[in-house]
């Protein structure tokens, strides 16, 4: 029987109605220093220096672009260390110990709404650029070089869909902070000199469309904003997706949204945008899900970057059963990555944290129903291409598109035989690189 399906159990409800806690003091902070797009660094301080928030610290060096490192608390340099990150490597970190006087550094202060009224694109740009503005979805990519656009953009489309099972952190925030949500549309909206946007949810029963509405209303009127409730299918979340079903715009793969007058943001990253502009303040916290059936009483906190995640399995009263019976993701369940260790730390672009039992799955030959190629939301046949892997047919592999999988991890979760096809798929996308 083919499964064709885009629809995916949501674990939502774990997390969704409980107020966010807050868990914003930690002993020590540990600030990667590495990631998946910036491999080498520059430290500015050694141990035992004292640093304030919002401190620049070191410099990342990416392929193209270059990221400050701020501190995300007050304190004192500790020493380098390894840990893991989101991307399931281990990478340096340094780390400061707070000093619980959250000081600020000096080049935090507050605009006015009147200079911010007169800054220019260019300036919104260098300070975004500054303050290292990341996609903070989970995307990573430099906010700034987005915001940077000459393509003339006629709708800014805030993307609040958070299709993964399990995350609601996007969710607490609108409900929590709709008014900083606008404020930071209201700023891409001034860089790109843009008169038209749309926040996009689920169209699942929810009181974010009312919420939306009413704060527009209420404290927006000057903006042409409108809310689309989208499918509640997965994954609606992907931007291209997002386009389609709210706009109706279809891009395709490999072309820039911009080209076609349409730009997205995650809505975690707006309010990014608001704190820079309004606070020039870097991303020093975000909120967070830490949930799973394997722990204890699920959350949604609102953390500091650089926080530990054992801090944050101890704050929601530890797992179920032994940490080696348990399998910990970084990320959502289909996109994430699964680590061997609960040695993370919550980085600007960590949204969750997953726990889950570790159920062994015995896998069972392919039985060539179909199921992955009907589901794929790229329109790839996984099942091929994971056969071209394994006969080491790079060829094949490029015939058959392989470099489009967004990694979604559909065709592993509609696998009749339990084949966990999306990793051959990525291993594809390496091997043609
Ligand atoms: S992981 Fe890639 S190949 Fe598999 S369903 Fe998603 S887009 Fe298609
Ligand atoms: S890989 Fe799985 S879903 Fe795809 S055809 Fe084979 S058994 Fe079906």
């Amino acid at each position: 029987m083919i499964k064709k399906s885009r629809k995916v159990r949501d674990y939502k409800a774990l997390t969704r109605a409980l107020p966010t806690l807050r868990y914003l003091n930690p002993p020590s902070v540990f600030i990667h220093l590495q990631n998946s797009r910036c491999k080498t660094y520059n430290l500015n301080v050694k141990e035992g220096d004292h640093v304030k928030i919002g401190e620049v610290i070191g410099i990342r060096h990416g392929g193209f672009f270059e990221q400050n490192v701020h501190s995300t608390v007050s304190g004192t340099i500790g020493t380098l260390i390894k840990k893991f990150h989101r991307t399931g490597r281990k990478v340096d970190c340094v780390e400061i110990i707070n000093d619980y006087k959250d000081t600020l550094h000096e080049s935090v202060f507050d605009r006015t709404d009147e200079e911010i009224s007169k800054l220019t694109q260019n300036e919104i740009v260098e300070i975004i650029k500054e303050k290292s503005l990341v996609g903070l979805g989970g995307s990573g990519f430099p906010t700034y070089i987005k915001l940077a656009t000459k393509d003339k953009i006629d709708t800014v489309v805030i993307n609040a869909v958070e299709c993964e099972p399990y995350l609601s952190s996007d969710y607490r925030l609108i409900l929590e902070h709709p008014d900083r949500v606008g404020m930071g549309l209201k700023y891409i909206m001034q860089a790109l000199n843009v008169d038209k946007a749309i926040i996009a949810i689920k169209s699942e029963k929810d009181p974010l469309y009312e919420i939306l509405n009413q704060v527009l209303e209420v404290r927006f009127s000057d903006l042409n904003v409108k809310v689309a409730k989208l499918g509640n299918h997965y994954p609606q979340g992907w931007e291209i997706e997002v386009f389609k079903w709210a706009l109706g715009i279809e891009v395709p793969f490999g072309e820039l949204p911009t080209k076609y007058g349409v730009i997205g943001f995650n809505v975690s990253t707006a309010v990014g945008v608001f704190d820079a502009i309004k606070h020039n303040l870097p991303v020093i916290k975000r909120h967070f899900t830490m949930t799973g059936d394997a722990i204890r009483f699920p959350q949604n906190i609102r953390v500091r970057v650089g926080t530990s995640v054992r801090e944050l399995v101890a704050l929601c009263d530890g797992y179920k059963k032994e940490l080696d019976e348990v399998l910990v993701i970084m990320g959502g369940p289909m996109m994430g990555v699964s680590t061997v260790s609960d040695d993370v730390i919550v980085s600007k672009t960590t949204t969750s944290v997953i726990v889950l039992e570790n159920i062994e799955y015995k896998e069972e030959p392919c039985i060539r129903c179909g199921s992955c190629v009907y589901s794929c939301p790229a329109h790839l046949e996984p099942v091929q291409i994971m056969n071209a892997v394994k006969r080491n047919d790079k060829a094949v592999m490029k015939g058959l598109e392989a470099f489009k999988c967004i990694e979604c991890g559909l065709c592993a979760y509609v696998c009749t035989s339990k084949i966990h096809v999306t990793d051959y798929i990525r291993k594809a996308k390496r091997l043609i690189g």
